[in-house]
């Protein structure tokens, strides 16, 4: 059976691996000079978040916030690697909510996110933030038969794939809106984060689409 490939450019086609059994990487240069036929396991990507986060900590001091986000606002987006939210919205450790998914898309489990941000944790804005160039504007609801003939199950979940960037903010505008489950929906906007140029453009939640 064929696998199922996304899009180039939105996930890798295949897994990264590490390096083969027979490749000598990652010495430091004192075990080079002491035992060049010794080998070390080249770092794992998680290896050099844990070691990047040594240096982190060693630089933290306990801000003394409680779990409140200080601007009241919960931010949902994309997991684009290209949009980076704090520094995008000029937000601060402590400001807000992220709740981040593919295509930052209103499911379920975003609205369980938000209700909780709401109702225990104090929030009352909601932004909605989708970008160009969006990995799900290049792949269908298809994928999940092309899961399903792969593997022999089909996904419970729906891809949330989209067409048309806009249409899907609004929908997503109007999903929060519409929730019953949320404490406040009088302050929900939304946008398209442009990744080449770094500007937030704003979606009309009331604009009728008129065909681009
Ligand atoms: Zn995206």
């Amino acid at each position: 059976m064929p696998r199922v490939l996304l899009p180039v450019g939105y996930l890798t086609r295949t897994r990264q691996r590490g390096p083969g059994p027979d490749t000598v990487v990652g010495m430091t240069p004192a075990e080079s000079s002491t035992s060049r036929k010794s080998p070390v396991a080249t770092p794992s990507v998680t290896d050099k978040l844990v070691s990047a986060n040594r240096g982190y900590a060693g630089g933290f001091a306990d801000p003394g916030m409680d779990a409140k986000p200080v601007l009241r606002v919960a931010v949902v987006a994309c997991m684009d690697a290209r949009l980076d939210l704090h520094a995008a919205l000029g937000l601060e450790l402590g400001d807000c909510h992220t709740i981040r998914n593919a295509g930052g898309v209103v499911t379920d489990d975003t609205i369980r996110s938000l209700t909780i941000s709401q109702r225990a944790l104090g929030t009352r804005s909601v932004v909605l933030i989708h970008h160009t160039d969006c990995g799900l504007l290049r792949i269908t609801e298809e994928f999940r038969f092309e899961l399903e003939a792969e593997v022999g199950q089909r996904p419970a979940w729906s891809v949330e794939s989209f067409r048309d960037l806009d249409q899907d903010v609004r929908q997503s505008i109007r999903r929060v809106e519409t929730s019953p489950f949320l404490l406040h929906t009088d302050d929900v906007r939304g946008f398209v984060f442009d990744v080449r140029t770094g500007l937030l453009r704003e979606v009309s939640a009331e604009q009728i689409t008129a065909g681009d």
